[in-house]
Formats: structure tokens, C-alpha cells, sequence
């Protein structure tokens, strides 16, 4: 089953939306693994037309590939296989869209994107800054992926929105490396003026939303982004190079109400909308 309006063949598709189904590397609470599979199960729930857009998601050629198999417990070869596929993807001219999954799995998507495009941007929101050069001694993990991130994409190419927790030694140790705004993202406005003209990678994490409005994730926090709020910032980067995407985090089973998984199915509706091209 597909996620809803995402039937396109792969080879008339401009986008492709694949799920990561990994989660080894998680810190608190695991059960990302099922967010992608939730998400397809739940998004009959859904119109496929955005009345925020006024546009319908049917109107866009996404196909969907379904799930990676990924071999749980080995970070690294999870890593290389998101790469390859991603990889394949962009090959062919397509946008790579992707359903974590734990945050780590960006780091493979990124990596082929990156491969790609010199220049690229990393758009983040989280609640967590995820910039620890270890965890444990481990440096794949989700706490640490956008520190890998930096390791590839380099000093002020990296923008973090939505930001409420992190160790004191990360923050520190980001001063003058990243670009953050805590809280929320009423700074991105001013940030796209950097943006614009360059190739973006923008990767959301849900648990930058309020765990009010989305308690399914591993490591809640609280103080976060409306999804209003969010949606509105995800608007903004409309009409930007954006070469990739991914959503991750979902974690349907801390949810029962279901509420969690509906509104990721929202907002990935929404960002395929804004950010995939339209068919010819
Ligand atoms: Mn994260
Ligand atoms: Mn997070």
C-alpha cells in the first residue's frame, strides 16, 4: 500500500518517497522503525488535496517504493544502503523523500545529496541539536547525526530551528559552526536571503512539535513548535533549490490516539506538495 496519492510509476515520477525503518541507535524510547508503515496505513485518513495550497498531492508524480531493508544493529551498513538508494534516486533526476525512521537516517540520504550538489545546506528543526561528536562512543547515532552532517557540509552551512535542548558542550561547540535559532523559527525569513540560489537538504524531525499536538516520539520535549508554526516555516522555503527532504521520529506506538501519526501524514502531504514538482 501506498502513501496516499503517491502512485506515480518510478519512471515518470519526480519524486520518490521511500521509508527508513531503522531505529538501533535510539537513546530513550525506540518504535521509530514503525513510523513509515504507520504512515502509509494511516494516510487514507487524509485528503490528498491541501486546502492550505489549494493544490492536490494527486497532481504531483510521487511514486512510492515502499520500505528499505535495513539491517537492524549495524548503523553503518543501514547508512550505506540509505546512500545507495538515495543515490539512485538523484541519478535519475528524481527528488529523494524520505520516511525515517530515527534521525540518523538522514545522515545517508544527506551523503548521497551531498555527493551531488557542492554547496549543499542543511535546514534543520528538532527540539534537540543533535551535535555530539559521540554518545556513548558511538559516533552514528541520533544524537549525533548532525554533527556528522557538519563533518561533511562544513562552517555555516547548517540551519537549526526549533532548538530546546542540548549539552552545554554541543551548544558551545556549534558557536560560529551552525546557525541556530532556539525555540522556533521566526528567524528563518532572514535566514533565506543565505539560502536562496543554493542547493538544500531540509530534514524534520517531529519532535520539534509540542508533544501536545505530536506525543508519539522517542524523546519528547517540551516547549515545541505548533504545527502551524511549523507548516508556516515549511512554506517559506517554497521555491528554493530544495534537492531532498526527509521526516522522521515518528514513533506511533507512545500515540494510541493516533493523533501523532495523522498529523505526519499532514505535513509529509504538505511538503510533497511544496516541494515536489507538479506534473508536466
Ligand atoms: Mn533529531
Ligand atoms: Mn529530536
Amino acid at each position: 500500500m501506498a502513501f496516499i496519492g503517491c502512485d506515480a510509476p518510478y519512471e515518470s515520477a519526480s519524486a520518490v518517497l521511500f521509508g527508513a525503518p531503522f531505529d538501533s541507535t535510539v537513546t530513550f524510547r525506540p518504535g521509530a522503525r514503525f513510523g513509515p508503515s504507520a504512515m502509509r496505513a494511516e494516510s487514507c485518513g487524509i485528503e490528498t488535496y491541501s486546502p492550505y495550497q489549494s493544490m492536490d498531492l494527486e497532481g504531483f508524480p510521487v511514486h512510492d517504493a515502499g520500505d528499505l531493508e535495513l539491517p537492524f544493529g549495524n548503523a553503518s551498513a543501514a547508512l550505506d544502503r540509505i546512500e545507495a538508494f538515495a543515490t539512485r534516486v538523484l541519478d535519475d533526476r528524481k527528488m529523494p523523500c524520505m520516511i525515517g525512521g530515527e534521525h540518523l537516517v538522514t545522515l545517508g540520504a544527506l551523503r548521497a545529496a551531498a555527493a551531488r550538489y557542492s554547496g549543499l545546506r542543511l535546514v534543520h528543526f528538532d527540539a534537540h541539536a543533535d551535535l555530539r561528536d559521540d554518545y556513548m562512543g558511538e559516533k552514528l547515532s541520533h544524537a549525533t547525526v548532525i554533527r556528522r552532517a557538519w563533518e561533511i557540509l562544513g562552517d555555516g552551512r547548517i540551519y537549526q530551528f526549533g532548538i530546546r535542548s542540548g549539552s552545554r558542550g554541543e551548544m558551545e561547540w556549534s558557536r560560529g559552526r551552525v546557525e541556530r535559532e532556539l525555540f522556533g523559527a521566526t528567524s528563518l525569513g532572514a535566514a533565506l536571503r543565505s539560502l536562496r540560489g543554493a542547493p538544500l537538504y531540509i530534514t524534520v524531525d517531529l519532535d520539534a512539535l509540542d508533544p501536545s499536538e505530536l506525543p508519539g516520539t522517542g524523546t519528547p520535549e517540551a516547549g515545541g513548535m505548533s504545527f502551524r508554526d511549523l507548516l508556516g516555516a515549511l512554506f517559506s522555503l517554497r521555491g528554493l533549490d530544495i534537492k531532498a527532504f526527509d521526516v522522521c521520529e515518528l514513533s506511533p506506538h507512545y500515540d494510541h490516539t493516533g493523533r501523532s501519526t495523522a498529523l505526519a501524514c499532514k505535513l509529509l502531504r504538505e511538503m510533497l506538495i511544496a516541494f515536489t514538482r507538479q506534473a508536466a
